[in-house]
């Protein structure tokens, strides 16, 4: 869909991750791949299709495995992330077979798509394990490759276009360590990456609870007009200050629980948000964001 003039974002179906592309004199800078390589397909030939421009370089968000899968469909263009997302990508799947990391175990490919302590926060044995396993059930997860990023940047990039300044900011870590947000000067829009879930509970994993609290309210200083969320539809900045306090009030709740002196089995049995209790997967995430959070508070 189109969200302002040369800009696109592609939502994904269902709640998947989402992509986009900004339209420039030199051809089509890519915001994020797809989690698997016939999804990257679909999304650049939908891109050919409605620019008739060829994609001149693709943007990694960040590191994990729904935004970046279908990185290898964009290897033939250079592929810009964070240091850190390279760095995160180089210590969790080792060495490269060739140019690509092939990925075919399940928990390399689990950690990567949601966070390195998943096994920590529901272990093998855990019966909850079954949602994340048919999470990645299709045959297109069956091998993963994952091309590198080949340029990256430390703090910011700025690309200056005749009509349009591109910002792609990294401020610290967030929802993962590398996470940069893509703001269209001109047009208003900006791209959050994973910074914002909409439309579902949040998933903590292995995020820097505070560090994200507080990039949401840079993001809040911006003057924006469309959101594009790493998961979900387009929306605004009420939704971002909607979300940011939804995060604040998790980490409240838990670190209350902490100060009271209450034990994580029990905080995860008693800590409760009925305030989101209609949000999509707060049943099933909110009890791992409770464990999540309880760690992370307490450095654990
Ligand atoms: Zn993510």
């Amino acid at each position: 869909m189109t969200v302002a003039d040369g800009v696109y974002a592609w939502i994904g179906a269902g709640g998947d991750s989402n992509a986009g592309a900004i339209d420039t004199p030199d051809g089509l800078l890519a915001i994020d791949a797809q989690q698997y390589q016939r999804l990257a397909r679909q999304f650049r030939e939908a891109l050919t299709a409605k620019t008739g421009k060829p994609v001149r370089m693709l943007i990694d968000t960040h590191c994990h495995l729904d935004h970046t899968a279908g990185n290898v469909v964009f290897a033939d263009v250079p592929i810009l992330a964070h240091d850190k997302t390279l760095t995160a990508l180089e210590t969790y799947l080792g060495s490269k077979s060739g140019a690509h990391w092939t990925i075919t175990d399940y928990a390399t490919k689990l950690r990567l798509l949601f966070g390195q302590n998943i096994f920590e926060l529901v272990p093998e044995s855990d019966p909850a394990q079954a949602w994340f396993r048919q999470r990645i059930s299709l045959p297109d997860y069956d091998t993963v490759t994952i091309a590198p990023p080949t340029e990256t940047f430390a703090d910011r990039f700025t690309f200056r276009l005749p009509k349009e300044t591109v910002h792609l900011n990294y401020w610290g870590p967030a929802h993962c360590d590398g996470d940069i947000v893509v703001h269209l000067e001109k047009s208003k829009v900006i791209f959050l990456g994973d910074l914002l879930f909409y439309g579902r509970f949040p998933w903590l994993g292995d995020c820097d609870l505070n560090g994200w609290i507080d990039r949401l309210a840079r993001v809040l200083t911006l003057d924006v007009k469309v959101v594009i969320p790493g998961h979900g539809k387009p929306t605004d900045l009420q939704e971002v200050a909607r979300f940011r306090t939804m995060l604040i009030d998790l980490r409240d709740a838990v670190a209350k629980a902490i100060k009271a002196g209450v034990s994580e089995e029990a905080a995860v049995r008693e800590v409760h948000l009925p305030q989101y209790a209609d949000i999509p997967r707060y049943k099933d995430w909110a009890p791992i964001d409770v464990r999540a959070a309880y760690r992370y508070l307490r450095g654990t």
